[in-house]
């Protein structure tokens, strides 16, 4: 008698056009590889990416779509050449599951900026297969090991579901520019990156002005630490927050005008941006950028060694 082993579909929730919101669905995961780590998710953050994602808004979404790049689940199974992980562990899966692991950014821990393209946690290609990739909406995953993140035991799993987004996000473009105690850094909006930014930032030692268009938002910015809280449109308080600002890290992911807060920066100051996908309107005035040589930048989550290092950043400064 033979016998054939049948992987059992995987249970996710999907969405099959731009109104169809989500409901149950299964597929049939790909084969099993060497480097694979397959994963029990137990909790999975809900990013505004999903619901761009859902409803099209990028024109861009592969149906069925299963969306979820914040993972956290249990290790099940480990392939023979996975060397970190082990059945039990908890571990952590990002925006990303692959990339080509060889030009020079890759080498460089910078996955998320592959000459060829990371491939996404969901809506992206396989590599191999070319089958699209489906995410964390759904009860396991199996995920190449290198982009596969251990959660420390100090970290609440469930809790650190928004790391592997919205905390890379912001910590990457912190870091990177090199924030230190002393410097003084604005946050431009308060939702699920803002959060983030402002504890980062506060966590770094800098001192934190929150920007927001609404009252309402006030005392939960200092009560995330921000020492001080601008309302943006009050002009009055807009202009005496100008020149003060060595960073400002801007998470708002709707069309916004620039042009009032990067009068906030002093001169040398960085205008890091990470929410706003959309062309810039009204368009930015390069006078206040040449006249005290401010910089603008962008940033993209991060690589995979700097999400393991921001979980044990989260992990040690919660
Ligand atoms: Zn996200
Ligand atoms: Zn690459």
């Amino acid at each position: 008698m033979t016998s054939t082993v049948s992987i059992p579909s995987v249970r996710a929730y999907a969405a099959h056009a731009p109104d169809s919101g989500l409901a149950p669905w299964q597929y049939e995961p790909r084969d099993p590889r060497p480097d694979d780590v397959a994963i029990e998710i137990l909790y999975c953050g809900v990013c505004h990416t999903d619901i761009h994602f859902v409803e099209n808004d990028w024109g861009m979404t592969l149906y069925p779509v299963v969306p979820g790049h914040e993972i956290i689940g249990r290790v099940t199974a480990a392939g023979p050449e996975v060397t970190r992980f082990k059945p039990g562990d908890i571990v952590g899966v990002g925006c990303m599951v692959d990339s080509c692991r060889e030009c020079s950014n890759c080498r460089d821990g910078l996955e998320q900026y592959c000459d060829q393209g990371s491939v996404f946690t969901y809506n992206g290609i396989d590599r191999p297969t070319g089958r699209v990739t489906y995410g964390g909406y759904s009860e396991r995953i199996q995920v190449k090991e290198a982009f596969v993140v251990s959660v420390p035991d100090k970290l609440e799993p469930a809790s650190a579901a928004p790391i592997l987004c919205a905390g890379i996000t912001t910590y990457s473009p912190l870091r990177h520019v090199g924030v230190k105690p002393g410097d003084r850094v604005g946050v431009v909006g308060m939702g699920g990156l803002g959060h983030m930014g402002i504890k980062f930032a506060r966590a770094m030692g800098a001192e934190v002005t929150l920007f927001t268009r609404t009252e309402a938002k006030v005392e939960e910015g200092k009560r995330n630490g921000a020492e001080h809280v601008v309302v943006s449109s009050d002009v009055e308080e807009m202009e005496k927050a100008a020149g003060s600002l060595h960073y400002i890290l801007d998470t708002a992911p709707v069309e916004h005008d620039l042009n009032p807060y990067i009068a906030c920066l002093r001169v040398d100051g960085t205008y890091l941006l990470v929410g706003q996908l959309t062309p810039l309107n009204p368009p930015i005035n390069p006078v206040p950028l040449l006249m005290g040589r401010r910089s603008l930048m962008g940033s993209l989550i991060g690589g995979m060694s700097e999400t393991q290092e921001v979980l044990d950043f989260c992990a040690e400064y919660q």
